[in-house]
C-alpha cells in the first residue's frame, strides 16, 4: 500500500470521525473533509506540473495546510522535503539546492523568521526552483484555484502509478551531532512504521493525539499523522510552535486521550505556574522520545494518571521507531528502559569497533535491521555506505540489551567522554542529578583537559529560589554515590540549554560554549 491508498481506505472506513484540528487557525475537519481536502490540493500540484519523484519543499510551522501538502504530494509521488521551520538563510539554501527542490510550500513567516523573504533571497542560488506557495496568501488559493484543470480520474492513475517502495520523503535528522544529514525514506517505511506506532499505543477512532512536536520530524509526522490516519483517530494540533500553556489547554478543551513530548516539553508542562494534573485526566497514552527520558520523569507521567504512556526510541533514518516500551509492561520497564524490538525488526548492539555482536547485558552500539531503515541519504552515498552495512542501520548510540530483550540507551557514541582512561557515559550522571531535590534539568559534558584528556562539566538548571548548585556543594552531595571520577569537575548555572527545534539539548553548542569560556 502507498500513503495515499491507505488514507483513502481510512476515509472509507470512517468519513465522519474528527481528523484533524488546528488550533490555532480554527480548523476542523472529519476525514471525509480530510479526504477531500487532500485530493483537491493533489490535484493542483498535478495541474501545477508536479509529477512522481519530483521534490516538493514544506518549510512552515505545524499547521493544517502542512498535513494537507504531506498527504497530496505522497498521493502524486512527489518526494517531500520536511525542512525545519527554524533554519535561516543559510540552511534553507543548502536543502533548497542539495535536494533539489521544484516546488515549495512555504508560510508567510514564523517567529522571527520571515519566509518569504528568505525564499526570494535564496531564489537566485536554487536554479531548480520553479514554484513556491505561500500558505495563506494569493500564491496558495490560486494554487488550490487549479484543483479543476485535472480530473479525480486522473488522480487515481496518477496514484495508481505508484509502488511502496518509492522514494516519498526526505527528512533531515535533527543536527544535534553536527550538519543534519537527508534520510530519504518510502511509503513502505514510514506507513508501517507509524501503523506500528498506533498498534503499540492501541489506537483507534476514539482516540485524539495532541502533537506539540514539529511535523517536521518523524516525531510529528510519522509517529504524529500517520499513526492517526493508519487507525482513523484525530490529529490535534495545539499550537504552530511548542507553547507549554497551550499544549495542556488543547489536551482539556479537546479532551485528548495521548499527548506527545520530547522530554524537555513535559518538563515545560510540568513546571507551568499552578500546574494541575486533573488538566490531564483525559489522557490515556502518549509517547516521550527523541532523546533520553529521565526516569524520574516517566515516572511523574505515570502517576499523573498516564498509565499507558510510553517511550519510543529511534532515528530519523529508521524510519524513526525501533523499540517502543508496550503498555503491558512492568513499571520498571516502562519508565527504565526504551523498550523491546519493535515488530518486524531486528535489533542487536556491537562493538563500536569491530562490529562483532556483544552478550546480552555489554554496551556497545545499537543496529538495527528490517522494512524501517532508510533507502539512503539523499545524494550522499560515502554517508550512506558507513552508516548502512548488510542492511544494518549503525545508529552511532550505545546500548545495552537484558536477556528479555529490553534496551537501555546509555548515551551517543559522540557524547562518551573519556577521563583518564574510564568510559563515562553522561546519563548515568545526568540521572543521579535528576535525584537532587534543587534541581529542574541538567546536562553533562566532557571538556578537553590536559591532565585527564577529558573532564566533566555539568550544565544545570535550578529550580526557582533554589541556591545554585557548586562544584563544591555537588561533590558534597555526590561523595558516597557516585565514584569520584564521575563527579563533574566543573558546574555552570543556566536558564536554558541550547537546543534544535525538535527540542535535543545540543551539547555540541555547550561543548563549544563551555571550552571558550574555560580558556
Ligand atoms: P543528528 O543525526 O543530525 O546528529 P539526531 O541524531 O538527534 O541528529 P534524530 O534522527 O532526530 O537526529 O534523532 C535520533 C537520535 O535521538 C537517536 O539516534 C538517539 O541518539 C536519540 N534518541 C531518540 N529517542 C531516544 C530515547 N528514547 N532515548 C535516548 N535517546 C533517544
Ligand atoms: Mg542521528
Amino acid at each position: 500500500q502507498t500513503i495515499g491508498d491507505n488514507l483513502d481506505a481510512t476515509v472509507a472506513r470512517v468519513p465522519d470521525r474528527d481528523a484533524l484540528v488546528d488550533r490555532a487557525a480554527g480548523i476542523r475537519l472529519t476525514y471525509a473533509e480530510l479526504g477531500a481536502e487532500v485530493d483537491r490540493l493533489a490535484r493542483a500540484f498535478v495541474a501545477a506540473g508536479l509529477e512522481k519523484g519530483d521534490r516538493v519543499g514544506i518549510w512552515a510551522p505545524n499547521c493544517a495546510e502542512w498535513v494537507l501538502t504531506q498527504y497530496a504530494t505522497a498521493k502524486v509521488g512527489a518526494i517531500l522535503v520536511t525542512i525545519n521551520p527554524a533554519y535561516r538563510l543559510h540552511e534553507v539554501t543548502f536543502v533548497l539546492r542539495q535536494a533539489g527542490i521544484r516546488m515549495l510550500v512555504t508560510a508567510p513567516s514564523f517567529k522571527t523568521s520571515d519566509y518569504v523573504a528568505m525564499v526570494d533571497a535564496a531564489r537566485a542560488e536554487c536554479p531548480d526552483l520553479e514554484q513556491v506557495f505561500v500558505i495563506g496568501r494569493e500564491s496558495w488559493s490560486d494554487l488550490l484555484g487549479r484543483a479543476g484543470e485535472v480530473s479525480p480520474e486522473r488522480l487515481t492513475m496518477v496514484q495508481a502509478e505508484l509502488g511502496p517502495h518509492d522514494p516519498i520523503n526526505i527528512q533531515y535528522t535533527s543536527g544535534t551531532t553536527g550538519f543534519p544529514k537527508g534520510a530519504t525514506l518510502s511509503h513502505h517505511n514510514i506507513l508501517n512504521n507509524g501503523y506500528l506506532v498506533g498498534e503499540t499505543c492501541r489506537y483507534t477512532e476514539e482516540d485524539r493525539i495532541c502533537i506539540p512536536v514539529p511535523f517536521y520530524h518523524c516525531f510529528g509526522m510519522v509517529m504524529g499523522n500517520l499513526a492517526a490516519t493508519t487507525h482513523g483517530s484525530c490529529m490535534v494540533i495545539p499550537a504552530p510552535g511548542f507553547d507549554p500553556a497551550l499544549t495542556l489547554e488543547a489536551v482539556a478543551e479537546e479532551q485528548c486521550t495521548s499527548l506527545y513530548g520530547v522530554p524537555t516539553m513535559f518538563i515545560a508542562e510540568w513546571s507551568l505556574p499552578g500546574f494541575d494534573p486533573a488538566a490531564l485526566s483525559s489522557v490515556r497514552t502518549g509517547i516521550m522520545a527523541g532523546s533520553p527520558c529521565p526516569a524520574s520523569l516517566m515516572t511523574r507521567l505515570i502517576e499523573t494518571g498516564i498509565e499507558e504512556m510510553t517511550i519510543c526510541y529511534g532515528m530519523t533514518e529508521t524510519s524513526p521507531v525501533s523499540t517502543q516500551t508496550r503498555t503491558d509492561d512492568s513499571f520498571e520497564r516502562k519508565v527504565g528502559t526504551v523498550g523491546a524490538v519493535h515488530p518486524h525488526l531486528e535489533i542487536k548492539v556491537v562493538d563500536p569497533l569491530t562490529r562483532e555482536t556483544l552478550p546480552r547485558g555489554e554496551s556497545g552500539e545499537f543496529c538495527t535491521k528490517g522494512y524501517s531503515v532508510m533507502l539512503g541519504y539523499w545524494d550522499e552515498p560515502d554517508k550512506t555506505a558507513e552508516a548502512l552495512v548488510d542492511g544494518w542501520m549503525y545508529t552511532g548510540d550505545i546500548a545495552v540489551m537484558d536477556d528479555d530483550g529490553y534496551v537501555q540507551i546509555t548515551g551517543r557514541i559522540k557524547d562518551m567522554v573519556i577521563r583518564g582512561g574510564e568510559n563515562i557515559y553522561p546519563r548515568e550522571i545526568e540521572e543521579f542529578l535528576y535525584t537532587h531535590p534543587d534541581v529542574l534539568d541538567a546536562q553533562v559534558i566532557g571538556v578537553p583537559d590536559d591532565r585527564y584528556g577529558e573532564e566533566l562539566c555539568a550544565w544545570v538548571r535550578m529550580r526557582e529560589g533554589a541556591t545554585p548548585l557548586t562544584a563544591e556543594s555537588l561533590r558534597e552531595f555526590a561523595t558516597g554515590q557516585l565514584a569520584h571520577y564521575k563527579i563533574p569537575r566543573y558546574v555552570r548555572i543556566v536558564e536554558e540549554f541550547p537546543m534544535t527545534v525538535t527540542g535535543k539539548v545540543r551539547k555540541v553548542e555547550m561543548r563549544q560554549v563551555t571550552v571558550s569560556e574555560l580558556g
